[in-house]
């Protein structure tokens, strides 16, 4: 069989910001967030085409700039396109959009939905028509060619953006390891990664990340103990938290 081919687009990019909130930007968080699934997906052996690489839009204005991502996955034909973003509107939770019922991919969708919203929660029925957006539809979804959905990862202006920028680097894996599944690829071990910071033993970054969350000094022992061991790289926003509540607290 060949190498399943998945188009990632990353939301806005360029003079279109996305949503913003509390100094993050959309289309920041969607291009960081594609570019490591991208990663994660050729490791597996996916073939992966970004629609955007850089800070950039593919057009002078919104309706332009969609008109070119999707007559670049038109012309690409790949298997299955993802459509990256970040809610806004004051909710919580992830969601997924899909053309009508979601149709050969829908269990996808479903699976992959299901697997980020063990970071941040659903944001009511987890997949959703394209038709059931406040616009009545979606031009990545609805006028591509290839079976496509569009992913909104958590809610940027509500309390999921410091829960969800805390642990960022983990969308892509969960999204990573339900294409691995659906397509039948083993999902990449992550070896490189985890040689780059020494074991602790297990009990000892439990019992530190554990200790140091009593403190009141990080909200989420488990991650800080995946960091500890090695198997995240913790984003500079976490470390600035931490020391933000150190210093609030001597
Ligand atoms: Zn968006």
């Amino acid at each position: 069989m060949a190498s399943p081919f998945i188009i990632i687009d990353p939301g806005h990019g360029g003079f279109d910001p996305g949503a913003v909130s509390g100094g993050v930007q959309e289309k920041d968080i969607t291009l960081k967030v594609s570019k490591q699934l991208q990663g994660l997906l050729q490791q597996a052996g996916f073939r992966v085409l970004l629609t955007r690489e850089t800070d950039q839009a593919l057009g002078p204005n919104v309706p332009a700039d969609l008109n070119k991502r999707v007559a670049v996955c038109n012309s690409n034909k790949p298997d299955f396109i993802l459509s990256v973003h970040v809610n806004a509107g004051g909710g919580t939770g992830a969601e997924i959009y899909v053309y009508d019922d979601g149709g050969s991919i829908r269990p996808l969708a479903q699976k992959m939905v299901e697997n980020v919203s063990t970071l941040v929660g659903y944001h009511g029925k987890p997949v959703k028509s394209s038709t059931e957006t406040p616009q009545g539809g979606l031009a990545m979804v609805d006028n591509t060619h290839a079976p496509a959905a569009l992913i909104e990862l958590f809610f940027i202006d509500s309390s999921d953006r410091q829960k969800a920028m805390a642990s960022i680097d983990l969308f892509a894996e969960q999204m990573a390891q339900a294409l691995c599944e659906f397509y039948n690829l083993p999902y990449p071990n992550r070896q490189t990664q985890t040689t780059l910071a020494p074991q602790a033993p297990y009990d000892h970054a439990r019992v530190l990340a554990q200790g140091v969350a009593n403190r009141g000094l990080i909200s989420d022992p488990d991650l800080w103990e995946k960091v500890l061991k090695g198997q995240i790289q913790p984003d500079r926003q976490w470390i600035q938290v931490l020391f933000e509540n150190i210093v609030k607290k001597v």
